[in-house]
């Protein structure tokens, strides 16, 4: 095991294997995956069948005891020398990134850069028993104590920190960690999969790539003891059906619905530009950028003009242009979804305060669509209760705080919501009738390693990150010990 400083540096325009027991191992049949950009494909990945999933399983399987054996302190210390080996690599990473997701380099920097740090303090975290009773005759202890392998099953929107976040709670909490990139953007986790096997034990982190019957060959696996899955809530379903019939551990970080309510005491100036980015970050494919905007009737006209502007700021282009904000859809599916969403704008009659016609980005090649809002539709229309997850999204008036809140909590989501104004204690009262796994005064989608993050309802079951998420790596034992006869 190096250190990061003598790293050997890694080829990240070639060579994309599986990374099964710390070796590359390919499969006789590939795939590739398609530059959302330019729709050219990409390189050559495995397409892993049940033998690749059987493997890594068992190679997992055998880490596992001595793994867990180590103290919280040598896995941390595994996780800050594989921090430090992503970061001597993080150029590399950033051009892949750019290229699998649509991600113009801000985003991608950014992605990275919180990835990076996630993993950092992660390492920091320790679960430390809860001792419950202790007498003179009798101790009672909670311990909570790793489950085995883990597998986690990622997106394609975030596809390094979404790996990358559940890949170090689960490995600091003693499991040993499968990686199943999602189909359409496997290059970046394929990598630091290469690079985790120059770090950590055979058989500890393990990346496998494969189409889309790979992940149920896992959710079906009698070896596998817990599913960490993000994604939509329709798979997040299946993946809670399959898990049931092996009883296997499970976390789903599932899809979103984004309310944020503005009260009409704030400084719209300020506040739309802090919305903007919020609401069209990553082309609207965050679970958690806001996809429903409750604005009060008083200054609902000044506030969608100046939103209108700040919006029509936003630079559309590839991963080639340094000066775009917002990339492309990151792939056909996806494309073909929201531009049915963009057909209903004519069909019912849904006012546009921006954008609208679904052309693509000066002609070019990609799944680029304009930003769009739509400008207070009725509230049973797609547009409000579907989550669109592209560049579109409606504003709504609002002039009740009972009416918005029904409103606002009017959907099976929950996974973020937040509420605007000068006067904190009306908002936080406000922001604690949201039905959703986080809430926000003033901001929305601000996260940290130490805070827990998941969804109510339809969006999600348990939690990620923070010592909460790290628990849910855990089995929870009661131990009882008697001390006299
Ligand atoms: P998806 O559900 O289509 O796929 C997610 C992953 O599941 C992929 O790796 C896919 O290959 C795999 N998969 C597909 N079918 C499976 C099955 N039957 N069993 C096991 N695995 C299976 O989601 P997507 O389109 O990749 O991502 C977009 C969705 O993810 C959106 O709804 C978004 O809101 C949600 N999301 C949620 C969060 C969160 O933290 N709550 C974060 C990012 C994205």
């Amino acid at each position: 095991m190096g250190s990061a400083a003598d790293f050997p540096k890694i080829d990240f325009t070639s060579n994309f294997q599986n990374i099964i027991n710390n070796a590359l191992s390919s499969t006789p049949e590939t795939r590739q995956a398609v530059d959302p950009s330019t729709e050219e494909l990409l390189y050559h990945v495995p397409l892993s069948k049940q033998a690749d999933v059987d493997k890594a399983v068992s190679v997992a399987k055998a880490a596992f005891p001595a793994w867990k054996a180590l103290s919280y302190d040598d896995r941390a210390g595994y996780l800050g020398r594989y921090a430090d080996a992503i970061e001597a690599n993080v150029s590399g990473l950033q051009e892949l990134l750019m290229k699998e997701a649509g991600k113009p380099v801000s985003n991608a920097a950014g992605e990275l850069q919180f990835a990076i740090a996630h993993v950092r303090e992660t390492a920091k975290l320790r679960i430390e028993d809860d001792l419950i009773e202790d007498t003179e005759e009798r101790r009672a202890t909670v311990r909570y104590l790793p489950m085995g392998v883990g597998v986690g099953i990622i997106p394609w929107n975030y596809p390094v920190l979404l790996g990358l976040g559940k890949l170090g709670p689960a490995v600091l909490a003693g499991n040993t960690f499968i990686w199943k990139p999602s189909p359409f953007s496997p290059y970046t986790a394929l990598k630091l999969g290469e690079i985790a096997a120059q770090i950590f034990p055979p058989g500890v982190v393990q990346v496998l790539s494969g189409d889309e019957s790979l992940g149920p060959l896992f959710t079906a696996h009698p070896d596998v003891a817990k599913i960490s899955f993000t994604g939509s809530s329709a798979t997040g379903k299946k993946v809670m059906q399959a898990c049931a019939s092996t009883l296997k551990r499970l976390t789903l970080e599932l899809g979103g619905n984004d309310a944020s309510i503005i009260y009409d005491d704030v400084d719209v100036a300020q506040v739309v530009q802090k919305i903007g980015p919020m609401a069209f970050m990553h082309s609207g494919q965050i679970c958690m950028d806001i996809k429903r905007l409750y604005v009060h009737e008083k200054i609902y006209d000044e506030f969608l003009a100046a939103f209108v502007q700040v919006v029509k700021s936003f630079k559309v282009g590839g991963g080639g242009d340094p000066e775009a904000f917002l990339g492309p859809v990151q792939n056909r599916m996806q494309f073909e979804k929201v531009k049915d969403l963009y057909s209903e704008i004519g069909k019912q009659k849904w006012q546009v305060a921006t954008g609208g016609e679904p052309v693509a980005c000066d002609g070019k090649k990609g799944f680029f669509l304009p930003p769009t809002i739509i400008d207070n539709p009725p509230d049973d229309s797609r547009i409000v209760v579907e989550e669109p997850f592209g560049p579109i999204m409606p504003v709504l008036k609002w002039s009740d705080e009972d009416e918005v809140v029904r409103r606002a909590n009017n959907t099976n989501m929950g996974l973020g919501a937040s509420v605007w104004s000068n006067d904190i204690e009306k908002a936080e009262r406000l922001a604690r009738r949201l039905e959703a796994g986080s809430t926000w005064v003033n901001s929305h989608f601000e996260l940290s390693p130490y805070v827990p993050f998941g969804g109510h309802k339809w969006s999600g079951v348990g939690m990620d990150w923070g010592i909460v998420g790290l628990k849910g790596w855990c089995n929870t034992q009661a131990s009882w010990v008697r001390k006299k006869f």
